[in-house]
């Protein structure tokens, strides 16, 4: 019968998310062991500011996992998000980017996830890593535009606190997600990033280019600076220079790779003269 029906597929449902968060627990518990065995490491990926001839670095986490080798944080970050683990995970992140900003003296961003930033001691946290105004003032906060949703107020004030004290936002893989395009202006957002999608198709689909025209517009009338994300090649940075936009973060310029070998680019100047490269 129907009744039975349904019955059975609420019970095989209710097992696979039992198996399934069986499973979760155990990845969250080997995570915490590789935190512990260090197996984490926190890579660098450059994003460049052409007219400001300026660099910038984004912190993005990878584990090598002693048997399973080098795990993506597409692999692991979403798992993280369901216990506090993800909690530890972005204070690893954090400290190496303080690290490398006061090493590099420039800004490095940090990705912030929905959990991590509507958890009510959020603001505190990130206080008591980021506990001097030098050391604030360089690092920027990565959080989705989904994120002041639901309690626009609340994320604003978390935003503000955490502004007066030198931190900046910007908000990441814009214009795959729901958010209004009118709200930006309210955000108190230092910079906004072009989802890599966009920039994928920005020689195919015909809407693309209006969006990033009409963003890099409300930048401008925001205050807030827009760079492109997943710039890979020269016909990229020559459609989005045509649109007005100036920066840029993707494998064109860098990878994402270990801080030493992102030190050493840096200080040789391995990025600056790639901007007067282009400029020629
Ligand atoms: P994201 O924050 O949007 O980071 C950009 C992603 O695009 C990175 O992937 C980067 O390696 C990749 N990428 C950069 N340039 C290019 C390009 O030219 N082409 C293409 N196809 N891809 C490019 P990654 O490192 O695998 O990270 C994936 C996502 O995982 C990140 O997306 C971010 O949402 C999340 N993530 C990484 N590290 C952390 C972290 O420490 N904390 C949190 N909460 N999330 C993190
Ligand atoms: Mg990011
Ligand atoms: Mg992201
Ligand atoms: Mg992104």
């Amino acid at each position: 019968t129907a009744q039975e029906f349904i019955e059975k597929s609420f019970h095989q449902l209710n097992l696979h998310k039992k198996k399934q968060s069986t499973k979760d627990a155990i990845i969250q518990e080997e995570i915490i062991d590789g935190l512990n065995r260090n197996e984490f490491r926190t890579f660098f990926q450059p994003k460049v500011f052409i007219r400001e001839k300026q660099i910038e670095f984004e912190a993005l986490i990878r584990w090598f996992h002693p048997e399973k080798g080098l795990i993506p944080p597409d692999k692991f970050i979403p798992i993280s998000e369901k216990s506090f683990v993800i909690h530890n995970l972005t204070k690893k992140v954090l400290k190496d980017a303080v690290d490398f900003s006061q090493k590099t003296n420039t800004k490095v961003s940090v990705n912030i996830s929905p959990v991590v930033f509507q958890n009510p001691n959020f603001s505190k946290e990130i206080r008591k890593i980021l506990n001097t105004r030098e050391i604030a003032e360089l690092i920027v906060l990565e959080i989705t535009e989904g994120i002041a949703l639901d309690n626009f107020k609340v994320a604003v004030n978390k935003m503000k606190d955490l502004n007066k004290i030198g931190v900046e936002f910007s908000i990441d893989d814009f214009g795959i997600g729901y958010s209004s395009l009118s709200y930006l202006e309210k955000l108190p957002i230092a910079e906004l990033k072009i989802d890599k999608l966009f920039v994928r198709n920005i020689h195919t689909d015909k809407i693309n280019p209006l969006i990033i025209d009409f963003v890099i517009k409300v930048g401008k009338i925001s205050g807030f600076k827009v760079i492109a994300e997943g710039v890979e090649t020269k016909d990229h940075i020559k459609t989005l220079t045509s649109l007005g936009c100036h920066n840029f973060q993707g494998y064109y310029f860098d990878k994402p790779q270990s801080a030493d070998i992102i030190y050493e680019k840096y200080s040789s100047y391995f990025y600056h003269n790639m901007i007067e490269n282009l400029k020629r």
